[in-house]
């Protein structure tokens, strides 16, 4: 984690200490944009071939924009760097029709986790053999749509489900191929792991505490159910592969475990998802290629030590693949200084957007950075906090970065890495209708999914309509 609470001894503007005054501040540090992202001779920041101002002219502010290419590009690095594995990509960082289509076109799989994600990757077309299903409290409505198209595989996350389950493939004559997700004691966040025995949260079958060996012997004796394996998924933003080698020990020896108690060895482990991506400069994950050598290496060495063979192994990146191909793009409205005692000042500068269209920065304390993209400046940076225009102080979008001093009403704002888990957890805080998301290539724009508008919000209210009828 970044330490926000210090600040240079010789500041001006309260700084973090992490942050460093860029050399050029118009600068675009190329790990945190996309692939086709650049800065034009005059100063604009382009994408897909578009520029950001023509881009605001065609679809507004705010919005997310996707860069289609590298989207493609990140889905075939994943896929190619883990050959051999199958990656499913977790549609709760990011899904539409649209991306559940490129997901499909990349030769990946798919993971969703509810009713909603569910039916997009149905009607995409997705190949439901391909789709794998998660959640801890799944609906017999879910269960029975994921039973009735036959997708790939059902992670089974209690023991209420394996019953439900049970009575759901009876009901519907059939039969469900499904893991068991397991708690490891291990969890992983940026820069730092914890491996404890006991675990306290909601999701999965406990190792330690022994129910998820009874898990396995449920579904495998259950003459409805096929079980395939184990699934473990350790946390989110990982940099390093220490967290999966401990989950991946502890998986392999409930492998061993299941196999000396039945004679037969499990065919398929998940190691899931949680591959980190740079939103800082300061920022610096493993690609996919070093993940892939790194966790290799620790099955392998795991499976030879516990005398198993080599399981069909699975992952499932999502922010990794979406995060960094995604931008979002805001309009600077007001500009305000103001003096945090001291000595020192801080700039507010507020956007037509908000924690209700990145809500990280305010439930994770996610860090985010940003660029002036509709002009270049040749101005002195100065500390800055984005923010939104929402009713809560902590409505922070980026909560220091240096922008140009000349920073106006007016000005577009991108913020880079904000593909996953910005729109997918967007909400209508305050009735601000969510923005949209277009794609963008070769100086074309597609828009994957539109703006909401007030008249959607209002047609969710009862009353409005009784309203208008007494005005008539
Ligand atoms: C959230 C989640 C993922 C994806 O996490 P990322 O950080 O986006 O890679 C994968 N698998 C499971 C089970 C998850 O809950």
């Amino acid at each position: 984690m970044h330490v926000a609470g210090s600040l240079h001894a010789d500041a001006t503007t309260p700084a973090p200490v992490w942050l460093t005054r860029p050399e050029d501040v118009n600068a675009l540090t190329a790990k945190l944009w996309s692939e086709t992202v650049e800065r034009d001779p005059d100063g604009v920041v382009s994408v897909g071939g578009i520029r950001v101002t023509e881009l605001a002219e065609q679809v507004g502010t705010p919005a997310y924009v996707i860069d289609e290419v590298d989207f493609r590009k990140r889905a075939r690095d994943w896929r190619e760097a883990f050959t051999g594995w199958t990656v499913y990509y977790a549609g709760k960082s990011f899904l539409c029709t649209t991306i559940a289509r490129w997901v499909g076109q990349e030769g990946l799989s798919l993971d969703v986790c509810s009713m909603g994600e569910l039916t997009v990757a149905l009607l995409a077309g997705f190949e439901p053999a391909r789709i794998g299903m998660h959640g801890n409290n799944k609906s017999d409505a879910e269960l029975r749509l994921a039973l009735a198209h036959g997708v790939g595989r059902i992670i089974v996350d209690s023991s209420d489900e394996i019953t439900r389950l049970e009575r759901l493939c009876a009901e519907l004559d059939t039969t469900a191929r499904v893991m068991i997700r397991v708690t490891t004691g291990v969890e992983a966040h940026t820069h730092e792991y914890i491996a404890t025995a006991h675990e306290d949260q909601k999701f999965g079958f406990s190792i330690a505490g022994g129910q998820a060996l009874v898990g396995l012997f449920r579904c495998h004796h259950s003459p409805r159910l096929e079980l395939l394996g184990i699934h473990s998924h350790i946390g989110s933003q990982i940099f390093d592969t220490n967290g999966f080698e401990v989950a991946a020990r502890r998986t392999l020896k409930l492998f061993a475990q299941f196999k000396e108690a039945t004679g037969i060895e499990l065919a398929e482990l998940d190691l899931g998802g949680g591959f980190g991506i740079a939103y800082i400069k300061e920022d610096t994950p493993a690609t996919p290629a070093e993940l892939a050598a790194g966790l290799r290496e620790i099955v392998e060495h795991e499976c030879t030590a516990f005398g198993l063979n080599l399981p069909a192994m699975s992952i499932e990146p999502g922010r990794a693949i979406v995060g960094p191909s995604g931008l979002a793009l805001y309009r600077v409205g007001t500009i305000k200084p103001v003096d945090v005692g001291g000595g020192l000042s801080r700039r507010y500068i507020s956007v037509d957007g908000g924690m209700s269209d990145n809500i990280r920065p305010a439930l994770y304390a996610a860090e985010y950075s940003a660029t002036l993209a509709s002009r270049s400046s040749a101005a002195e940076p100065v500390v800055s906090r984005v923010v939104g225009l929402h009713c809560e102080g902590g409505d922070i979008l980026v909560r220091d970065e240096f922008l140009p001093g000349d920073i106006t009403i007016g000005d577009l704002i991108a913020v880079p890495a904000a593909g996953a888990y910005s729109r997918s957890m967007a909400s209508n805080y305050n009735h601000v209708p969510r923005p949209p998301v277009v794609s963008v290539r070769d100086g074309k724009v597609r828009t994957m999914l539109r703006r909401e508008t007030l008249d959607d919000l209002l047609a969710l209210d009862a009353g409005a309509a009784e309203n208008e009828e007494q005005n008539d």
